[in-house]
């Protein structure tokens, strides 16, 4: 199974000067590369692909020395995303390439790590080549793992490694002793089956409630004013910085629930609804119960465990008992007439996805 994570990289000064100026000669080489294919078509007809260009390399470095410093996987990539852009916009999924600006330019990829080091990360550090050992905040351990990629990237506040790796998928457990629903919602984050409910961490919301602050203001300064240049910097800075406590926290939970579990349920969620719903608020938490439910899956694939999607028609309106209870998002309380039951809504929904999810299972 395929996993990216992500780390937080603490180049030393020189090796940030290293880190830039590999992007900018990727860039260039990306933008040298589109207009070599342009040229070609415009003026003699000709298809230029990625293979003719890959040739080419050898001479190029040739003619400029300074692409020495990169990796030649690096610069292969390079052209292998300019390659995907064209077949992209051949098959009409995406407009036409476009030249890359600085900002629109932000990583480079060694695509096949393993054969260029066999030393990959040991200690809080990642080994890249042409630039060296460079410290990582590595808080996930690597065993059972295989390095398939790792990808450089430059973020507002510094520079994160993707780093893709296969792991060996524990072997699928054959009974259930523990089963658990999740019903995802606005008021809480989860509420389960067992009966207890996860909160959004309190700083985490305060967080949440600054950034839009800082959005409000942003948004009230004069464009293309120094001010506002400030500002936008700062808000992406938060922006990220609040991305990764909540990508942290869902990584906890999932973690947790999954540890604890060998049969973990939830629901479909609906991307249509999702999709309509234009509010920011809304849109955050759906992103967020997108990758929890992400992260669940591919911890209960890894552990050995089974996790069940189940359709998520009327779970908040049926009862335990199979009783029609309904009601409309401002009643918080479930009241049974059927069975007696009286409890959080949130949590009988996630009892009936857990019913749901062991009559698939069964
Ligand atoms: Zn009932």
């Amino acid at each position: 199974m395929q996993i990216t994570f992500q780390f937080r990289l603490y180049p030393t000064p020189e090796q940030e000067q290293q880190l830039h100026r590999t992007l900018d000669l990727c860039r260039k080489l990306y933008n040298r590369a589109k207009e070599w294919r342009d040229t070609a078509y415009n003026q003699e007809g000709k298809t230029v692909t990625y293979a003719m260009q890959q040739n080419e390399l050898p001479a190029f470095k040739k003619e400029f020395p300074a692409y020495k410093e990169v990796h030649s996987q690096v610069l292969q990539d390079c052209l292998r995303r300019l390659d995907d852009a064209y077949q992209r916009f051949f098959r009409g999924e995406a407009g036409f390439p476009h030249y890359k600006s600085t900002e629109r330019y932000l990583s480079f990829t060694y695509p096949q790590p393993g054969a260029v080091s066999k030393t990959f990360a040991h200690d809080g550090f990642v080994y890249l080549p042409k630039i060296g050992f460079v410290r990582m905040h590595a808080h996930r351990p690597f065993d059972r793992t295989i390095v398939t990629q790792i990808n450089v990237k430059r973020y507002a506040d510094g520079w994160m490694a993707n780093i893709g790796v296969k792991t060996e998928a524990a072997e699928a457990g054959q009974t259930v002793e523990t089963a658990v629903g999740i019903d995802v919602g606005l008021s809480t984050f989860a509420a389960l089956s067992d009966e207890t409910k996860v909160d959004n961490p309190r700083h985490l919301r305060r967080a949440e409630r600054r950034l839009k602050r800082a959005q409000r203001r942003l948004s009230r300064k004069q464009r293309g004013s120094r001010n506002r240049q400030k500002a936008k910097r700062k808000v992406a800075r938060m922006h990220q910085k609040v991305a990764r406590q909540r990508k942290d926290f869902l990584h906890k939970q999932s973690y947790r629930i999954v540890m604890s579990h060998d049969l973990i349920a939830v629901e479909k969620l609906k991307v249509k609804n999702m999709i309509r719903n234009r509010r920011l608020s809304k849109s955050i938490s759906d992103a967020g119960w997108r990758k929890f439910i992400t992260y669940l899956s591919y911890k209960a694939e890894r552990q050995g465990k089974r996790f069940v999607q189940v359709p998520a028609h009327g779970t908040s309106q049926t009862c335990v008992c199979g009783a029609d209870v309904p009601k409309t998002l401002a009643v918080r309380l479930h009241e049974c007439e059927g069975c007696g039951l009286v409890q959080d809504r949130d949590i009988v929904s996630a009892k009936v996805i857990l019913q749901r999810a062991l009559k698939i299972a069964a």
